[in-house]
């Protein structure tokens, strides 16, 4: 989807925006409004038309009918706020010249430089939507109205500054009692759950003090969820290919907990997935085996008991190619240890990937079969999918991840973040000035387009070329 689109719906059959009564303030002990399930996430069961919403009447918004739960709706993409949103969006992220170059077939040739744009990069869908939700809650509730965000919208340092910017106040991922005490939060304020999600209890706390939830989480990470939750209730363990430490991870991993009595395992890559198969195959020593995969496992997780039968599911920015090798040998695994026979009754699968980090990764697969120098892949540095994005260049050629164009001080020296010591590095004498040089770049999921630009515009100058001879160019 492109920036020009906003307008269009992209919301899952589920509501964006909903208003829960304080638990003190219901008659009866009403039943509390978190998701207990895929169905119970929503008041209508997930029969909510597309682009409905819900919130409170507090905000003195447009109100239409009243839910069991005390909830009252209104609709948060009124086509006024919509617009209003589109331009302002535009206005922020969106890149005509990227526009043209793309119109050109990606590929731009100008003064001895060849620069290679990626067929698929940047804002992904989850992204767009979360984005637009975050500004059309700031045009419904305008200031003094307190909006409060989970941790980042997104992983991109220049689209939460975008956000800071409209009056959104950042709090911790995961705010404890004492933090949303501090907050003074109520039924006064609104909580933006973003893109990735948030963990089971944190939107629990958060929805028993009745707060306005504006709720982002992407689509393909309720996906992830619900396959989850339905291992937790046949007793199967979860085994997530994916990252502990992030957010989407430790969402997916307490909807696991959350509703009985289920358990989780996470793989970080094949090195630790072999440690799992072996521990299937032959056993093992428990204690060393739990200190292994200390903060990766569900409490009382015992390997001798909860690796009998595992699904395997993964975050959903993971390289493709690495899940898939996950789950064949977590696959073989079982095989070898109980027969084929019985395979059925001792591993599931089921492909989390999204699809928009599926195109981004088969878009840089194909643009790194072209001969290049080499690759600058722009995007947050805790972007799990724009690491990914690295990894691959980093295979090939020389691989540069900027967060942003300021990282290319000169054609002498670029500052770049070097994932597998979480630092930026800084690279001499990275862009050939006596050459003709092909560049490539590609962007993750978060990186808006306007950023794409800042770095072609920095690259053509770094040349010693005229900017504005080239935007005449094209
Ligand atoms: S990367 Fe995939 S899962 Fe994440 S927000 Fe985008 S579409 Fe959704």
């Amino acid at each position: 989807m492109t920036l020009a689109d906003l307008g269009r719906d992209l919301t899952p059959a589920a509501s964006d925006v909903r208003f829960v009564r304080p638990k003190s303030s219901r008659k009866g002990g009403g039943k509390l409004a978190f998701p207990s399930g895929w169905a119970a996430a929503w008041p209508d069961g997930g029969s909510t038309p597309q682009g409905a919403s819900v919130a409170s009447t507090l905000m003195g918004a447009e109100s239409t009918s009243a839910t069991s739960d005390g909830a009252r709706r209104i609709n948060l993409r009124r086509p006024d706020v919509m617009e209003a949103v589109g331009a302002q969006v535009v206005a922020h992220y969106r890149s005509e010249l990227v526009e043209r170059i793309r119109a050109r077939g990606g590929t731009i040739c100008f003064g001895g430089m060849t620069i290679h744009l990626a067929k698929e990069f940047g804002f992904c869908y989850g992204v767009e939507r979360a984005i637009d939700l975050a500004y059309a809650a700031r045009k419904v509730f305008p200031e003094p109205k307190r909006i409060f965000l989970l941790g980042e919208i997104i992983h991109n340092p220049e689209v939460n500054d975008q956000i800071r910017n409209l009056g959104i106040v950042s709090v911790s991922p995961k705010p404890d009692d004492a933090e949303l005490e501090a907050l003074n939060l109520g039924s006064d304020d609104v909580v933006i759950i973003p893109a990735f999600g948030t963990e089971v209890g944190t939107r629990r706390r958060i929805e028993e003090r009745g707060c306005v939830t504006v709720d982002t989480t992407c689509g393909d990470v309720m996906s992830v969820w619900k396959r989850v939750r339905g291992y937790s209730k046949d007793g199967v363990t979860s085994i997530i290919h994916g990252k502990a430490k992030h957010e989407e991870t430790k969402a997916t991993t307490s909807q696991a907990t959350a509703y009985g009595t289920g358990h989780y395992l996470v793989v970080f890559n094949l090195e630790e997935t072999d440690m799992v198969c072996r521990y299937i195959e032959q056993g093992g020593d428990r204690a060393t085996f739990l200190e292994r995969f200390k903060g990766a496992h569900s409490p009382g997780f015992d390997p001798d008991v909860h690796l009998v039968a595992v699904g395997v599911a993964n975050q959903t920015t993971m390289l493709r190619g690495e899940t898939e090798e996950v789950q064949r040998r977590i696959r073989a695994a079982m095989e070898r240890r109980y027969g084929p026979a019985l395979l059925g009754e001792h591993f599931r699968v089921f492909d989390t990937i999204c699809g928009a980090t599926q195109d981004r990764q088969d878009a840089l697969g194909k643009l790194l079969r072209a001969p290049m120098d080499l690759l600058i892949v722009v995007g947050g540095y805790n972007s799990s999918n724009t690491s990914h994005l690295a990894e691959m260049g980093e295979k090939v050629l020389p691989t540069y991840f900027v967060k942003n164009a300021a990282k290319m001080a000169s054609a002498r020296k670029i500052r770049h973040w070097n994932q597998h010591i979480s630092r930026e590095v800084e690279t001499p004498d990275w862009l050939p000035l006596d050459r003709p040089v092909t560049v490539g770049i590609t962007a993750g999921a978060s990186c808006p387009n306007n950023l794409i630009e800042e770095t072609i515009r920095r690259l053509v100058q770094l040349r010693g070329l005229d900017v504005a001879a080239l935007l005449s160019a094209l």
